[in-house]
């Protein structure tokens, strides 16, 4: 019997890894991605227990480790510096950082191992749900599974899925890469809280990752390089670090959602921000992506129709990403937009959040992976 063939269309964190594991899983696998390179802007990047158990399983843990850092406590300081609380990330807190552009070079190298075709250049511009990838150039490619891991503002899934729609939250972030690690000799991150901002400050391999985020409501904070009287002024205790942090590369987002009603129609699978595109709080957007990545590849194993085994893949997992959408969402509005009266509360709260499982559990479901489903390694 001829082996299943696939078309993925996206070539970033959550096409990857689904082209590695359908790869090992016996499909043949193409990828298209319609950049000239396989590409991240460059900054850091947290994963999780639940993702890095999964690189783990597939041999690319041990490459990136090399290349990243294992966080092994995060500290939460106000503005002037001062500790408020220190937590360890053990478990399935368990935390690495690692460059962007690492991680995604991996993945391409560990999805080219496995035999899979990475097509550059190439862009997807359509799909028949009943197994056709339709491209730019015109061409219309037959496939027994086809996919969308076109990022947030995926094309396919807007064309395909009524009622999908995705949109830009009311926070601003700006991710900066330092080269060393002045500001981080040890292996812990930090993050910083000033009223409506915050600054968090990473390890990650031979540099430092920083994010400094705010509302759109504060045109100032977002002026680049940072206005370092601005930032200066919420944070008193950090004018060394901000100086050095103005002076990094630094890109700027907003903080997007995605309300995909379905993740499948007929063949076609919607993976990663396409699916469940979610604020970047609880760092858990690619760690998704390579969880439900898994699951989907135990679903087809498992089922004998595509159709069926996409239909349960959606039912056995998304619920996962559907809590932890949420959960993004309350974490980014508890930075933005609890008054200022209240503001004291948020270390009793952190506090309370890490210490009850019940609320930790709910929180941070992702965090727990597969175990919770019926698609466990
Ligand atoms: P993308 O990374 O967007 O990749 C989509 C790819 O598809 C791109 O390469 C694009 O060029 C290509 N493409 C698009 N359209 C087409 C087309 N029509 N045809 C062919 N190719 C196409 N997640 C974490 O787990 N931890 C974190 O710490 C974290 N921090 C974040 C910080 C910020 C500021 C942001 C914005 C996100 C963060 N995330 C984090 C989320 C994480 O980056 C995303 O969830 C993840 O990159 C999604 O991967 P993806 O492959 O689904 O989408």
């Amino acid at each position: 019997m001829s082996a299943r063939h696939a078309e993925i269309a996206g070539g970033g964190i959550a096409g990857l890894s689904l082209a590695t594991m359908l790869a090992r899983a016996g499909w043949s696998v193409r990828v298209h991605e319609r950049s000239p390179a396989i590409r991240e802007a460059g900054a850091g990047i947290y994963m999780r227990n639940n993702s890095l158990e999964i690189l783990d399983e597939y041999g690319v843990l041990d490459r990136l480790a090399a290349l990243g850092t294992q966080i092994h406590q995060t500290q939460m300081r106000g503005a002037h510096g001062e500790l408020r609380q220190t937590f360890h990330l053990t478990g399935p807190a368990r935390t690495f950082v690692f460059p962007r552009q690492a991680l995604v070079d991996v993945l391409a190298d560990a999805a080219r191992d496995a035999g899979v075709e990475i097509t550059l250049d190439s862009e997807a511009v359509g799909t028949d749900p009943g197994g056709v990838l339709i491209l730019a150039n015109g061409t219309r490619l037959r496939a027994d599974l086809i996919v969308a891991a076109d990022g947030f503002r995926s094309r396919l899934r807007d064309a395909v899925i009524p009622g999908a729609r995705q949109w830009e939250l009311k926070t601003i972030v700006n991710r900066h890469f330092i080269a060393g690690r002045d500001l981080t000799p040890d292996e812990m991150s930090i993050q910083y809280w000033s009223g409506q901002r915050r600054v968090g400050v990473a390890p990650c391999g031979s540099h430092t990752y920083v994010y400094t985020n705010f509302p759109n409501t504060l045109p100032r904070a977002g002026t680049l390089p940072l206005d370092l009287a601005d930032w200066g002024a919420a944070f008193p205790g950090l004018q060394r670090e901000l100086a050095v942090i103005a002076a990094a590369p630094t890109t700027q987002y907003n903080y997007i959602m995605v309300d995909c009603p379905r993740w499948t129609a007929g063949r076609l699978a919607i993976i990663g921000d396409a699916a469940h595109g979610l604020p970047p709080t609880l760092g858990q957007g690619a760690g998704l992506s390579i969880m439900n990545a898994r699951a989907l590849t135990l679903a087809l194993d498992r089922r004998g129709s595509i159709e069926d085994a996409l239909h349960y893949w959606e039912q056995q997992v998304r619920f996962i990403s559907d809590a932890t959408q949420k959960w993004s969402c309350r974490y980014d509005s508890f930075t933005r937009d609890l008054p200022e009266m209240l503001r004291f509360l948020r270390p009793a709260a952190f506090w309370c959040f890490r210490h009850f499982p019940a609320l930790n559990n709910r929180m941070r479901i992702a965090d727990r992976g597969l175990a919770l489903t019926a698609l466990h390694p």
